[in-house]
């Protein structure tokens, strides 16, 4: 298995980070690593990570299913007013797991170690969460990269025992949990927690999708350059929208964005159109300069996935039109 140093461990940090839809300004980059992490529309939030690899016991007296993570170098200390994450990375399941920094905070026996089950790893690997009670009475969280973020901002909540601990292990089937098992939790800040999560699980698993779709080309021109996103057909706040893949589409940002204003459109027989009725506005306000380069990049049909069960559904885009006051 591969172990990464720690500068690698920072830039896996980093890449979660981008991968959670968010972006990170370093602070410090010695450990404990110090970033600012923050979205256009957001001024942030600061975190201090601890991390280690995670690695197979080794020796004898371990048993073959147990990892662990050994402190070694810093002693983790939780800052007061500063989210403080203890983290080990597995490289194998491409995973992080989380512990309560409370719980381990000033050890300073030679490198202590944490253990975590590999069935942890695995769940978290296949489910996207995975939580896990230790017998120290501790919970351990383990996840995909892509929910640094969402761990991050609820670390505390999600790293209670007891009843809160019950709670949140509906994180553990997120790909089969329901809205009314999350409204049946008494908590109202933990229906939160799993709403935020639930939501950020689903609209990662479409985004998935619909890239893998599209081989992260844009429909519209075909640019790829890690410049796409995954857009609704019929928007994600109507009545109506789904998340399946048919009612996606890969497109680069600014073709997303030509679309989400009625710049551009395609119809049920997946030709792109141009808007005669937009084009005219934005002559008349002085502001359609660069139009026929515009127009030249685009295709004339939309380039669509290789399986035809996500081309886009005609009754998607027709519905989408209607809603979205298309005007040719
Ligand atoms: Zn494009």
């Amino acid at each position: 298995m591969i172990l990464l140093t720690g500068p690698q461990l920072l830039d896996r940090i980093l890449e979660a980070v981008d991968e959670s839809g968010w972006q990170a300004l370093i602070l410090d980059s010695q450990k404990p690593y110090w970033l600012r992490l923050y979205r256009s529309d957001d001024k942030g939030f600061d975190v201090r990570i601890y991390i280690w690899n995670c690695t197979h016991g080794g020796g004898d007296a371990r048993s073959e299913d147990e990892y662990r993570v050994q402190i070694t170098g810093v002693v983790p200390r939780a800052e007061s007013g500063i989210t403080t994450l203890l983290l080990g990375w597995h490289s194998g399941y491409e995973v992080f797991v989380g512990f309560d920094i409370r719980k381990h905070e000033g050890q300073k026996t030679s490198s202590p170690s944490i253990q975590v089950k590999e069935e942890t790893l695995q769940n978290a690997h296949q489910n996207a969460f995975a939580i896990y009670h230790r017998q120290s009475r501790e919970i351990a969280v383990a996840f995909r990269p892509e929910f640094l973020v969402e761990y991050a901002l609820n670390a505390a909540a999600l790293h209670l025992t007891g009843q809160a601990a019950t709670d949140m292990s509906l994180l553990n089937n997120l790909s089969d949990l329901t809205h009314d098992q999350i409204a049946a939790v008494k908590s109202k800040d933990r229906q939160i927690i799993l709403s935020q999560i639930f939501r950020k699980y689903r609209a990662a698993d479409f985004q998935k999708r619909v890239l893998g779709a599209y081989r992260h080309r844009c429909a519209i021109c075909g640019v790829q350059l890690e410049l796409i996103d995954a857009a609704h057909i019929i928007p994600v706040a109507a009545h109506g929208s789904t998340d399946e893949t048919k009612n996606g589409i890969a497109l680069c940002k600014l073709h997303h964005t030509a679309f989400d204003r009625n710049l551009l459109s395609f119809d049920e027989r997946y030709k792109v159109e141009v808007s005669d009725s937009e084009v005219a506005r934005l002559t008349a306000v002085n502001h359609s300069a660069g139009l026929k380069e515009f127009k030249e990049t685009l295709r004339t049909t939309i380039i669509l996935p290789s399986d035809r069960r996500d081309y886009p559904l005609p009754q998607y885009i027709t519905e989408s039109r209607k809603i979205r006051n298309w005007l040719a």
